[in-house]
């Protein structure tokens, strides 16, 4: 078999570095063709240098001539800029796109490489919640696909792989509770950064790490899964898992559920979205069913968490509104993670950012961009 060529967008960050741990266990099957960070072009340049990379590209150009100065000598060709990075998705030698950028970035490359027909194995979910319906769109429009590889829709769609052709009734949407799920209100609204980082099960960004906190993450998520499965919002179920050892769960008509099982590690939705229709070790812990004894379920509680009720609002407003949610958050956490605001002000930010949106039905690209920018305008405000 010929090698899978693979290009990462986001090598730097926690899910290309899993990535490229599974490449590491496979270099019979996968080629690294190109690779993409912000700002790390130390750790860049020393993946680019282990998996004899051809294309490597740092968005941020301040950082170019490091780059180049790292990998003089190396026979690898330096990039700077999303234009660039946009334009080696398309290329010939690429066959799998991992899309492992954080937050609304990751949009432009991804649509580029839906663009190009690439399969795109999907961790970025903002460019989904941002937006969903020119995604997939594009992706029907050129033969695209997206391989889920965020772990609960990785889930699903393994779950549906044994479904014949039978519709969905249900999905049900599984979700940790994150590090403040047995805190009280009170207790939670003077919750630092520092306390929302340590997240009980997940080794993950700092992005998606506040995110799970205040369960946008979840909320996002919902959003995701409506794109990616055709389920309206009333038919995705979010309940609250604390073990992380059930990843998701489908329902079809005559009741019967089909779930997918396993240690939480993100290299098994990585490692299948890689290899998919086939699967390869990953290295990870496997299940002991007697060791692990008992799995918890709860309601979630929106009272606590009202991120997880903007988003299902978001989703059934449509158009450009989970766009403006998202954008809302993105500056929010940002904000958060600095210390410049308390944690009940992200899902305050949300909401008026959501609420004061110039809504827009059928939004165009440049809509997007547009609202994208409007409400991170409006977010800043709020901060300030
Ligand atoms: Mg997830």
């Amino acid at each position: 078999m010929n090698k899978r060529r693979i290009a990462i967008l986001g090598s730097t960050g926690s899910i290309g570095t899993q990535t490229l741990d599974v490449v590491r266990q496979h270099r019979d099957l996968f080629q690294v063709e190109m690779i993409s960070a912000n700002n790390n072009v130390e750790l860049l340049a020393a993946q680019a240098r282990e998996f004899d990379v051809n294309d490597v590209v740092v968005c941020n150009e301040a950082r170019y001539p490091k780059l180049c100065s790292l990998l003089e000598d190396s026979g690898a060709k330096v990039w700077t800029g999303v234009d660039s990075l946009c334009s080696l998705v398309r290329s010939d030698n690429v066959d799998i796109v991992v899309g492992a950028m954080v937050g609304f970035s990751g949009l432009r490359p991804t649509l580029a490489a839906l663009e190009a027909g690439k399969i795109v194995a999907l961790a970025n979910k903002e460019t989904l919640v941002a937006a969903g319906s020119i995604v997939t769109r594009t992706m029907k429009e050129h033969g695209a696909l997206i391989l889920p590889v965020d772990s609960e829709h990785s889930a699903i769609f393994q779950c549906l792989l044994g479904a014949n052709g039978n519709a969905l009734e249900k999905i049900h949407l599984t979700a940790s509770g994150g590090p403040f799920r047995t805190w009280d209100k009170r207790r939670i609204s003077g919750a630092t950064a520092a306390d929302a980082l340590k997240h009980p099960n997940w080794d993950m960004g700092a992005k998606v790490t506040i995110d799970s906190a205040t369960m946008m993450n979840k909320g996002f998520e919902v959003i995701e899964a409506h794109w990616l499965f055709g389920v309206k919002p009333g038919r995705i179920k979010v309940v609250v898992h604390p073990e992380s050892i059930i990843h998701s769960m489908v329902e079809f008509e005559d009741g019967a559920i089909i779930a997918q099982l396993g240690c939480p590690d993100m290299r098994q939705p990585i490692g299948f979205a890689l290899s998919f229709p086939g699967r390869i070790s990953v290295g990870n812990k496997k299940l002991d069913f007697a060791e692990l004894g008992s799995l918890h379920f709860e309601a979630p509680d929106t009272d606590r968490f009202p991120n997880l009720r903007l988003a299902y609002e978001a989703l059934e407003r449509g158009g450009n509104a989970p766009c403006a949610l998202n954008a809302a958050n993105e500056v929010a956490v940002a904000a958060y993670l600095q210390g410049r605001i308390g944690f009940y002000d992200i899902s305050r930010i949300n909401e008026k950012c959501l609420r004061g949106l110039n809504f827009a039905a059928n939004p165009s690209v440049e809509d997007i961009f547009e609202t994208n920018a409007e409400a991170a305008r409006i977010a800043d405000g709020c901060i300030n």
